[in-house]
């Protein structure tokens, strides 16, 4: 048989003497065909088969029938096989066996079907046993073929055959299958025939060939079940690619105790560590693994049973390693002394394994470090990152789900309300406390420090518990709408379940689930020197720096640790929410007096100054974003409700006139600044045009901590940066403000200091009119969060209500807050980019949306060709990894790949 005459229908064989196919088809044969065709031409043992290809499963679904062409190359390379064998498909003596796997482009592992010894038949079974094994290991090869071919093929549901086994075990009173002798195996054979005959209204086929076709036809077809097509959907793999179907010679793993079949990695997948790891099991078949039946060895047992057997798999899966660049997953089986390799395929691994494999690897010169790169996805780097719940020895269903706001896990005692918090978790933070809410709100800051995560019922990615969370580097889930919190009975209900404040809760923070229990935790951040490793590379390799949204020197210490370039956002409001500025803050909102409200902001000064200059001094050398006072006036006061209770509480104990007439102005105060809808309301810009005051103290703050630092030798250029901007009017009367604030401080320091002036663009007009903008500044800033708000008109807090039900009616691909919408937040930022470049060309463009982290949103924004991206310090190794990607991928020719290598190789990486 030529190979011109098989591949003109359409198969590609594999053996020792001929392969028709290349590693490099795993598009047409599968990774299955694609790793048997790579060994065979390796020389590796691999009992000798042939591949139908993914195309004839593509033309198989479509036609629901094999062509003939294929059906004569079938036959024609079971032929081949005959003769390379030396034995006969469906024959008498010594018949030919083989099984028929499928294996598609990308592994589904599982999710299809795959039927084993094809070709035996009640004419051949007695041959089988003389041929070497015994009958009985016939008989129960017989047995087996007919379960899987009735369940696979002939679609019977398998309980039937289960409930036949179970009844013959017990009649000879055995327990495992492998105690049933010959007599009782013939009952069961007969018994599962007439099982076919009667589920499937026709005999199971005797006929080798027959067996051979239907059962292609069933793997082809398993292309469409249903776990295969969910699987799909998960990993977003093509509906049209199909898979190949894999015929291959049996061999017996099962023929005594020379033999045997195991599974086996090259590396460790769960740790990663540079050694042969798998099982094996001494005289069984492949399955006899899976199904548990007897406990496997450790394969390094394999070294004291068959030492010869165990050096040679040893060399052969290291070789594979090497040919094929990547971590192996491999099966084989010994049949008599004999080692055959079934298949190699790229092994699937945990996040720290992926790490450790693609560090070490470069380190051996097995791959690139742009290839390291890419062995890892960023959510990975979260991963390993984040503490994660350790379920594997607990058995316990989520109670309620939520949104993923922030990763990590936290396992805690509940508190619902941010005081109780702080006095559950202790002085010291011995009780780890998970503050639950109903929603957070600017107040609860104390209780969101001492807690070790927060689990709210509305909100949503970028509401600003999330956003505080990340920063905080601590796990937060929001829109659990499940959840109803009772602050007066202590009670949060979740459907019929009811909680108590002090109940343990565990969270985890990479899919949103809530359990209601303590589940234990396991460190993720073992392997921090390599990842600082990887992620020096990664930096080096991205196009676009990134910064961090750094409020505290503590956020921008471990920002700079984790490789920020500097602060793209610093949220200043956040300085004010500590305990005791909160008093002077609230002072200055709630005096009319202008000589008081003076007093309250020279309070403030020396706090806000003595923050940015340590700022400036952890970012030493680093850009530093400071954006001036954003949310409106009212977040800083306490609840309406809670003033009217304190109100009536000091009338009842009957205090002095005085605080009453105090309480009194608080709650006018309180309810004069109330909004109807404060996300839209008297907030950003809109307080400097008002208060300027507050902003004048802002600028000095900023200016005086500068000179301060500069004093002492610190390298800062500090960046004031206006928000919710709608218009050039605005952001001329800012800029007048802050110059002729500066000049005022400069003159009484007799020293300046350059700085930089900014605005967020974060409202729809501001992205049309940012030409205007851009000429009264030197850089813009896109509030991605805002814009997202006001773009679609959805509330970043609330809009989870409904979003949920966009996604599913598949009105919206993603939930905008958390990816960027880039058919139309992403046209206006590009709009506004172009306007802005071309009224300013020296103009600098960032983003400090929390699509800053997100790496499905970095794809996009690399395209923008921003200055910088900023976000959250806990998500920038992501984010970096991201940047990376998206640089690789955007190198278009090798010349770049090299030079991006040599880059790295040069670099000293600082982290
Ligand atoms: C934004 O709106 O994207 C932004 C960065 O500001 P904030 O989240 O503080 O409103
Ligand atoms: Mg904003």
């Amino acid at each position: 048989m030529s190979i011109a005459t098989v591949n003109q229908g359409s198969v590609y064989r594999f053996s020792a003497e001929t392969t028709d196919g290349e590693g490099n088809m795993k598009a047409l044969l599968g990774g299955k065909g694609a790793g048997l065709a790579v060994m065979a031409q390796l020389g590796v043992p691999v009992p000798p088969g042939f591949t139908i290809p993914t195309s004839a499963c593509r033309h198989y679904l479509k036609h629901k029938r094999l062509p003939d062409e294929l059906k004569k190359a079938i036959n024609a390379a079971v032929a081949w096989l005959e003769e390379k064998q030396r034995q006969r498909f469906g024959g008498a003596e010594q018949p030919l066996l083989v099984s028929v796997r499928s294996g598609a482009a990308i592994s589904m592992p599982g999710m299809m079907d795959t039927i084993l010894n094809v070709g035996l038949s009640e004419a051949n079974v007695e041959g089988l046993a003389a041929a070497g094994g015994g009958l009985r290991f016939a008989l129960d090869s017989y047995r087996r073929l007919i379960q899987m071919f009735g369940a696979v093929v002939l679609q019977v549901p398998k309980a039937h055959f289960d409930e036949i086994l179970v009844r013959v075990k017990r009649e000879h009173g055995v327990e495992f299958d492998f105690e049933l002798k010959e007599d009782a195996l013939r009952t069961v054979i007969a018994g599962y025939k007439a099982c076919v005959l009667h589920h499937a209204h026709r005999p199971f086929p005797e006929d080798a060939r027959e067996q051979l076709l239907m059962a292609t036809e069933a793997v082809f077809q398993s292309w469409t079940n249903t776990r295969a097509q969910h699987y799909r959907r998960m990993y977003n793999i093509p509906e049209e690619a199909g898979t190949a179907v894999t015929v291959q010679a049996m061999v017996f793993g099962n023929s005594g105790m020379d033999s045997g079949t195991g599974v086996g990695f090259t590396r460790n997948p769960i740790t990663g560590d540079p050694a042969i790891f798998g099982e094996f099991l001494p005289n069984a078949q492949g399955e006899d693994i899976v199904a548990g039946i007897r406990t496997p060895l450790p394969l390094s047992e394999l070294a004291k049973t068959t030492p010869a057997v165990d050096e040679q798999l040893r060399l052969i899966t290291k070789r594979l390693e090497k040919h094929l660049h990547d971590v192996q997953d491999f099966e084989f089986t010994v049949q008599r002394g004999e080692l055959f390799l079934l298949q190699t395929r790229t092994a699937k691994r945990s996040a720290i394994s992926a790490l450790r494999c693609a560090v070490d690897m470069a380190h051996e010169g097995l791959i690139s470090r742009t290839e390291a790169l890419q062995r890892l996805k960023p959510e990975q780097v979260n991963e390993i990152l984040s503490p994660q719940l350790d379920l594997s020895d607990v058995d316990v269903a989520p109670v309620t789900r939520g949104l993923p706001a922030s990763p990590g896990s936290a396992v805690g005692q509940i508190a619902l309300t941010a005081d109780r918090a702080v006095s559950m978790a202790g002085k010291h933070r011995e009780t780890p406390v998970i503050l639950v809410r109903q929603e957070t709100v600017a107040d609860d800051i104390h209780g969101m420090e001492a807690s070790v995560g927060f689990l709210t019922a509305h909100g949503g990615a970028t509401s600003h518990a999330a956003v505080v969370a990340r920063g905080m580097g601590k796990c937060c889930i929001t829109g659990a709408h499940a959840i109803v919190v009772n602050e007066q009975e202590r009670t949060v209900k979740i459907g019929e379940l009811l909680l108590r404040e002090g109940d343990w809760l565990s969270l985890d923070g990479l899919s949103g689930r809530v359990f209601a229990c303590k589940v234990p935790l396991r460190a993720g951040s073992l392997h921090n020197a390599m990842l600082h490793e990887f992620l020096g590379w990664a930096k080096c390799v991205s196009v676009t720096p990134i910064r961090a949204n750094a409020d505290t020197p503590e956020d921008a210490e471990r920002a700079r640790r984790a490789g920020a370039t500097g602060i793209g956002l610093c949220r200043t409001e956040h300085m004010f929410f500590a305990r005791e500025r909160l008093e002077w803050i609230r002072a200055m909102i709630l005096t009319e007096d202008p000589d008081q409200r003076r007093e309250a902001l020279n309070h403030l000064l020396p706090m806000q100054k003595s923050d940015f200059a340590s700022l400036f001094r952890s970012m030493d050398g680093l850009p530093v974003t400071i954006r001036l006072i954003d949310p409106p006036l009212h977040e800083f006061l306490p609840r309406l409700e809670e003033v009217d209770e304190r109100l009536r509480r000091a009338c009842q104990r009957g205090l002095h006139v005085g605080e009453i007439t105090a309480l009194e102005q608080l709650r006018e105060r309180t309810r004069d600044l109330q909004e109807t809808n404060p996300m839209m309301g008297h907030r950003g810009c809109r307080l400097g045009i008002t208060h300027p005051e507050i902003i004048a103290m802002q600028v000095r703050a900023i200016l005086e901590a500068a000179i301060a630092v500069q004093r002492k030798g610190v390298r800062t250029v500090p960046e004031i940066m206006v928000p919710l901007v709608a218009g050039v009017g605005e952001i001329r009367a800012m800029r007048k403000l802050v110059v002729e604030t500066a000049e005022t401080v400069f003159a009484e320091l007799r020293q300046s200091t350059p700085y930089k002036f900014g605005a967020m663009i974060e409202l729809p007009r501001a992205a049309v009119c940012a030409g205007s903008i851009a000429k009264e500044v030197d850089f813009l800033s896109f509030g991605t969060n805002d814009l997202t708000q006001m773009t679609f008109g959805f509330s970043r807090d609330d809009a989870r209500k409904y979003l949920d039900a966009y996604i599913e009616a598949g009105i919206l691909k993603k939930d905008p807050f958390i990816t960027i919408d880039r058919e139309g937040v992403g046209a206006l930022m590009q709009m506004a980019i172009e306007r802005a470049r071309e009224s300013n060309p020296e103009i600098k463009i960032g983003v400090c949306g929390e699509h800053g982290g997100d790496p499905e949103s970095i794809e996009f924004l690399e395209t923008l060709d921003l200055d910088y991206v900023s976000c959250s310090p806990a998500r920038i190794p992501a984010a970096q990894l991201a940047l990376a990607h998206t640089a690789i991928a955007g190198a278009a020719h090798a010349a770049t790949v090299v030079q991006m290598e040599t880059r790295q190789e040069t670099l000293v990486i600082a982290m």
